[in-house]
This record gives structure tokens, C-alpha cells and sequence, in this order.
């Protein structure tokens, strides 16, 4: 239950929809994947694509994670919050100059290049300002991650780093490069991962090309494994933290690496999604022949996951005990047909007003929220707001 009778009482009357985030499990999420993390001395970048809510950063900066960014304004922003430039890693395939300019002039600990051009045009901006600009090499290493294939990034048919038949030209391109100092291979495979599988298979991969740049006399001293590690959308309270145990323990199995040699991860989505639900009320309710749907007054433009990638979040009724007994169709108000949470979801008979929780929502939540429909900003509301006298 995301929420006790007292607490209930507190969010009946606040204006809808709004996120919801739990601070308490956050917290007790960020202490967990770092302590695995650091018992193997590895270094976690936190995804700031996957949630960068002001309130959510402060409390992942101070637990001691890097950023990982993948736009200029993320840089800025992880810089504004906190986050010190030597734990700042800048990825994507679309890095503009200025983005770039700016990333120099802080003097981020890596640039992950995905192209070959790019590393040229970093090269020469990095030379007009007079600095060296560290870099790791984006490998697409072609490995399947077995997810939704919108959310896969391994594979050769993907627009994501450098392929590997280009592998030779890159590294002379580097040797070549006076302001470019190569730190590092980096790897990021896809998202919502949940088969351990794929993460062995990743670091056979690394290992690989590891070897294949150090018998060429290339030095590394980072690798960078990406992020990907899968929640459980379905079960959001029997598994509300992720196995970051097992995940981390697959590294340091699998992992070839020397004593100088750095790990580093890109974890997103498992620090955030579970601490985040989108709570909405009952609009209307709707039977037609065969279906009953219940409209509710958060859309797509709060949560778009569901319309762009048919993904499932687990929806239930936060105001009431009472079991499942009619299978409701649940749907947004914007004028699209795939503005749809769910189909056939079974939830208690529910009435205009009712009170309903989209779980597992903090992670490509609010950051993906739109304007469309010329709809209002996000609002949210944070535990700690929930906890404080009864006298409130
Ligand atoms: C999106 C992204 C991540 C984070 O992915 P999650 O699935 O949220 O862990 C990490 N690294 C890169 C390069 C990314 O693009």
C-alpha cells in the first residue's frame, strides 16, 4: 500500500495529477546500490535522463554518485546541483559545439564519444581552448539485451557508438589527436534489463575489446559499462529495490581488470523508478457493450511510457482496500487513442473522484512531460510533506 489512512486523508483534497515521490525508499535504494558498489570499489554515475527533479538530484549527489548527462544542459544542471565536474560523464550521439564548449570549460572526467566525426570535432575544439579533452570510446558491442527493441542500444542496427568494424580507423584517429586523451571504452547495451544474462554476455564484450586495445599498445583506464539494470513494473512492493547485489557481483565475476583499472556505471532508471508513482483521480466513468473505462485526469503529457513504448505500469486504487472487481480500460484525456495507462486492469468499482496510483513512475516520468494540449506543469509532492504532525 503506497499509503497509510493518515496520509490519505492529507492527499484527498490536493489538486490532480501530481507525482509522487517517496523519499524514504530513495534513500534507502541509493544506500543499497552503494554500498554494493563500493564494497568492489566501483564508481556510479546517476543517469540524470531518467529523472532530473531538483529535490531527487540534491539526494543522489549527497549520497556521493556521479552524473551521468546527455545534453549540455544536464552537464550545467548536475554542475548547478552540486555534482563535481570529475564525476561528470557526457554521452549521446548528437553532442552540438556548444554542448561540447561547455563540457570543456567545466572540464568534465569524460567525454563518451559515439562517433568518429565527433571525436575530430571535439578534438578541435578542445585545441581552440587550449585543454585536453578526455574521452571514451562508445563500443556498440552487438549484444541483444532482450528488451522492448526501442529500448535497445547493442545492437549494430542501433544509432549508438562506434561499430566495430570502425574500431581500427577510431584508434588511430585518437593516436593521432593531440587534445584528445582516450580514458576509457564505454558500453551501454539497453534498458529495463532484467536477464542477468545479458550483463555476462557484456562483460565477455568489454573484456574483448579491452584485450584488443591494449595489444595495440593503448592503455585504459576506465571501463565503463553503461546502465540498464531492469525494476519490476509488475511488483512494485514485493521488489521495491533492485538486485543491485547480484548485479554488481556479475562485474566483478566476469570483469577482467587490472589493479589500476577503474569500473564505472550509468545506472538510471533502478536508482529512481520505484520511488516515483503518478497519482490521478477518476474523472469519468464509461461503460460501453463490452468495456468499462475509467477516465482519469493524468495523460500521456505526465506519463508518456505507456503511449511510446506500450509499457506496462501497475495501477491501482490508493484511497480504498477494497479488492479488484471490475476489469476497467484506463485512459487519459488527450485527444490521441494511445493515451491509454491500461487495458483490462483489474481495480474496486471506482466512482468520479476516486483516487488512482500509476506505479513505478520516477524513472522517464516527469522528464518526459509535454506541453501537448497545452496542458499544466508537472506538479509534485514529496513523502516528507506527507510525514510531518498530524496537526497539518
Ligand atoms: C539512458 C542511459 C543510461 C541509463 O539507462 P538506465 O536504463 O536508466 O539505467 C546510461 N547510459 C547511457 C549512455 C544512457 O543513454
Amino acid at each position: 500500500m503506497l499509503f497509510n489512512n493518515i496520509q490519505r486523508e492529507r492527499i484527498r483534497d490536493l489538486e490532480t495529477p501530481f507525482y509522487y515521490y517517496d523519499l524514504d525508499l530513495l534513500n534507502e535504494t541509493l544506500d543499497h546500490a552503494k554500498h554494493a558498489a563500493d564494497k568492489r570499489g566501483f564508481h556510479v554515475h546517476y543517469a540524470l535522463k531518467a529523472n532530473f527533479n531538483d529535490r531527487l538530484l540534491s539526494v543522489i549527489q549527497s549520497k556521493g554518485f556521479g552524473a551521468d548527462c546527455v545534453s549540455g544542459n544536464e552537464v550545467q544542471k548536475a554542475i548547478d546541483l552540486g555534482f563535481t565536474a570529475d564525476k561528470i560523464t557526457f554521452a549521446g550521439v548528437g553532442k552540438s559545439d556548444k554542448e561540447i564548449i561547455l563540457s570543456l570549460q567545466h572540464g568534465i572526467f569524460a567525454f563518451n564519444v559515439e562517433s568518429i566525426q565527433e571525436m575530430e570535432v571535439i578534438n578541435e575544439l578542445a585545441s581552440k581552448l587550449g585543454v585536453i579533452a578526455k574521452v571514451s570510446l562508445r563500443i556498440n558491442p552487438n549484444i541483444d539485451a532482450n528488451t522492448h527493441h526501442y529500448i535497445t542500444t547493442g545492437l549494430d542496427e542501433n544509432k549508438f557508438g562506434v561499430p566495430t568494424s570502425e574500431l581500427e580507423t577510431a584508434a588511430s584517429v585518437i593516436r593521432q589527436a593531440k587534445n584528445v586523451e582516450l580514458i576509457g571504452l564505454h558500453f551501454h547495451v539497453g534498458s529495463q534489463i532484467t536477464d542477468m544474462n545479458v550483463f555476462k554476455s557484456l562483460c565477455v564484450k568489454v573484456n574483448e575489446w579491452k584485450n584488443w586495445f591494449e595489444e595495440r599498445g593503448t592503455q585504459i583506464k576506465v571501463l565503463n559499462v553503461g546502465g540498464g539494470l531492469g525494476v519490476d513494473y509488475q511488483l512494485p512492493d514485493d521488489n521495491p529495490i533492485p538486485d543491485f547485489e547480484t548485479y554488481f557481483e556479475i562485474f566483478d565475476r566476469f570483469l577482467e581488470r587490472a589493479p589500476h583499472q577503474e569500473v564505472h556505471f550509468e545506472l538510471g532508471r533502478a536508482l529512481v523508478a520505484q520511488s516515483g508513482s503518478l497519482i490521478t483521480k477518476v474523472l469519468y466513468t464509461k461503460s460501453g457493450v463490452k468495456k468499462h473505462f475509467l477516465v482519469v485526469d493524468a495523460g500521456m503529457t505526465e506519463l508518456m511510457r505507456p503511449a511510446l513504448y506500450q509499457a506496462y505500469h501497475k495501477i491501482e486504487r490508493v484511497d480504498t482496500d477494497q479488492e479488484p472487481g471490475v476489469l476497467y480500460d484506463v485512459v487519459g484525456p488527450i485527444c490521441e487513442s494511445s493515451d491509454c495507462f491500461g487495458k483490462e486492469v483489474p481495480l474496486p468499482q471506482s466512482e468520479r473522484g476516486d483516487l488512482i496510483a500509476i506505479r513505478t513512475a520516477g524513472a522517464y516520468g516527469e522528464v518526459m512531460a509535454s506541453h501537448y494540449n497545452l496542458r499544466d506543469e508537472v506538479r509534485y509532492l514529496y513523502s516528507d510533506a506527507l510525514n510531518l504532525s498530524p496537526s497539518l
